[in-house]
């Protein structure tokens, strides 16, 4: 071979165009990995710290020449297989995270490979139809009136982004002004009210839309953030003109909810806005043990949920349903059209309804997953994960060096580390370092979090393969590892 052909060989062999069509060998590499390591989840560690070794493997400079596709793809799922957090397994209680059903999973592989652009109904009628389906669905799962505009996600920030851009408009139309098109310029600062369980993300989605997020005032009675109705009635009555109230459904520390139907009713009185986050507490509606938690939801003028937590589909998935969907189109119609989402004949254009402009079909896992397991299967799914959250919650109390600090209402399970004999003031430190302790240990993870002042664990199982041995292993290793560091 002379010195040019093998120049030619090598350049051709990077690109795609001129290597073999190898695709379905590449795809076969990730297929075969896949069974061994849904099969491992149950009993590897959520996170082995020796595998971050591998971690190497990823790095080097952008390779002048390709690997190729199939070199890449074996690292790739070799290093993944090994060093990423398994937190699609049973034993990731960390922040609140779900897992992915098994037609959830397939269902997103098939979005990967259908490939679409799922914002304009003319690019993909398919994608489009299988948004619009489950949608619908997920209104019915929700008890939400067919009525209300909705829109998919990437996650709950983008859902808050989308709910409180319509509140937004909303309230700049009474003062006169179309926001889409002149800005916030010369408005009054948009009055957003709530309680201490205020998530950051709607903190965060004010900054993003202008209004700040130091303007949110929040009303709370106690220092576990629980709602001051009184007094959040009375600051509306001050107001001159209208207001945003958020609702939670579903605190993260602890799975604390606000009187949404009170708030509803608030709402209507001073003709507010109410806005609800319910990234995982609206699934609070599945059950009939926990449905009196939502009550009042479906009066909302705009609601927010995940589909990458409690639904069990893979990120990123989020949900935004808003009762008026004309502000839908209002606030991201770009090209001022009068559109309406819901014109009779289903050719919906989803990215003229929410943030987001190029997407892809996350509406698939969505689909698969309700069509798989249906209503009946969703609502077990989340009656096995209150039955788990209390039972973790029944075993904190048991346990003499656990101390329980709220009551088990949904699927938080809020409690700190406190041997006998351990003074109040260093409960803080020795909670953060067991924290860290039990993240490098690795069999089990959770997080800690500041509630009420005090350093806690609040770990969320919210992953159908969980079960109740894995919040006994959480205990059993906490207890192990907390005795080592006081030295019992
Ligand atoms: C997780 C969560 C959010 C943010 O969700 P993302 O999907 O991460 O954007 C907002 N509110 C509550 C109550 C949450 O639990």
């Amino acid at each position: 071979m002379s010195k040019t052909d093998a120049t030619v060989l090598t350049t051709v062999m990077s690109d795609p165009l001129h290597e073999r069509d190898i695709a379905e060998t590449a795809l076969e590499l990730v297929f075969q990995a896949a069974g061994p390591y849904l099969g491992s989840l149950p009993e590897r560690k959520v996170h082995d710290r020796d595998a971050d070794a591998l971690l190497e493997e990823l790095g080097g400079p952008l390779p002048e020449h390709g690997a190729g596709t199939l070199d890449s793809v074996e690292r790739l799922v070799r290093v993944g297989t090994g060093a990423a957090t398994h937190s699609s397994g049973p034993r990731f209680f960390h922040l609140v995270v779900g897992g992915s059903t098994p037609a959830a999973l397939a269902a997103d592989w098939t979005a990967s490979l259908l490939d679409q652009t799922a914002g304009l109904w003319a690019s993909s009628p398919f994608a489009a139809r299988a948004e619009t389906v489950a949608l619908g669905w997920l209104k019915e799962l929700f008890g939400l009136p067919a009525s209300f505009g909705a829109v998919l996600t990437p996650s709950a920030t983008f859902a808050h982004l989308t709910g409180l851009a319509c509140a937004r408009s909303w309230w700049a139309e009474q003062h006169g002004v179309d926001v889409s098109a002149q800005g916030l310029a010369g408005l009054p600062e948009m009055p957003v009210l709530s309680s201490g369980l205020v998530h950051v993300s709607t903190r965060k989605t004010l900054q993003m839309l202008g209004c700040g997020r130091d303007t949110l005032r929040t009303f709370a009675r106690d220092d576990a953030g629980r709602i001051d109705l009184p007094a959040m009635e009375a600051a509306l009555a001050a107001l001159d003109g209208p207001a945003v109230i958020i609702g939670n459904l579903g605190e993260v520390n602890t799975g604390d909810s606000d009187p949404i139907a009170e708030l509803a009713d608030l709402a209507e009185r001073y003709g507010a806005w109410l806005h609800v986050d319910g990234a995982f507490g609206l699934f609070a509606a599945l059950s009939p043990r926990t449905a009196h938690l939502a009550r009042g939801v479906e009066r909302a003028n705009s609601i927010t949920a995940d589909g990458h937590k409690w639904l069990n589909v893979p990120y990123e998935s989020g949900f935004s349903f808003v009762r008026d969907a004309s502000w839908m189109s209002r606030a991201f119609g770009a090209w001022g059209a009068a559109y309406l989402p819901d014109a009779g004949d289903g050719r919906v254009n989803y990215n003229m309804l929410g943030p987001e402009s190029s997407r892809r079909a996350r509406a698939l896992p969505i689909w698969a997953t309700l069509r798989a397991y249906g209503r009946d299967g969703h609502r077990a799914m989340v009656e096995r994960h209150l039955d788990v959250a209390g039972h973790l919650g029944a075993l904190v109390e048991r346990a003499p060096d656990l101390e329980l600090l709220a009551p088990v209402q949904l699927c938080v399970v809020c409690f700190r580390y406190r041997p006998p004999g351990v003074p109040e003031e260093e409960l803080d430190d020795l909670n953060a370092r067991l924290g860290e302790a039990l993240l490098a240990d690795g069999r089990v993870y959770a997080g800690t979090s500041l509630y009420r002042g005090m350093r806690v664990f609040r770990p969320a199982p919210l992953n159908w393969r969980t079960t109740p041995g894995d919040v006994e292993l959480l205990v059993t290793v906490l207890r192990e590892l907390g005795a080592a560091l006081t030295g019992g």
